[in-house]
């Protein structure tokens, strides 16, 4: 990850956490910038990438406990746009379809 990338990262964290209330994304804790972690719905090891849509704020435990792994009944809980990123998450990240 380079400078800009953890620039972006931030930013997108800021607005995940912005428009989820400052909740974490999927457990509902209550977040503020301090204890928000950027975390991405499609793992990056799964080819997920660092935009807007695929950021959310999540609380430090839910992040870890996600690890490299999906969630996607997780994710049919939320809204629909985490649902559409769910949809990349579910399995056709690695096919390089949408890049
Ligand atoms: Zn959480």
């Amino acid at each position: 990850m380079n400078g800009t990338e953890q620039r972006r990262l931030r930013r997108f964290r800021a607005e995940a956490l912005q428009r989820q209330g400052g909740r974490c994304f999927w457990c509902d804790a209550g977040l503020d910038a301090e204890s928000a972690t950027a975390d991405h719905v499609s793992p990056r090891a799964f080819g997920g990438r660092t935009t807007p849509d695929n950021i959310v704020a999540a609380c430090w435990p839910c992040n870890h406990r996600r690890g490299r792994r999906t969630d996607r009944k997780l994710c049919l809980q939320r809204g629909a746009s985490a649902e559409a990123a769910c949809q990349l998450a579910s399995g056709d990240a690695g096919k390089g379809g949408r890049a």
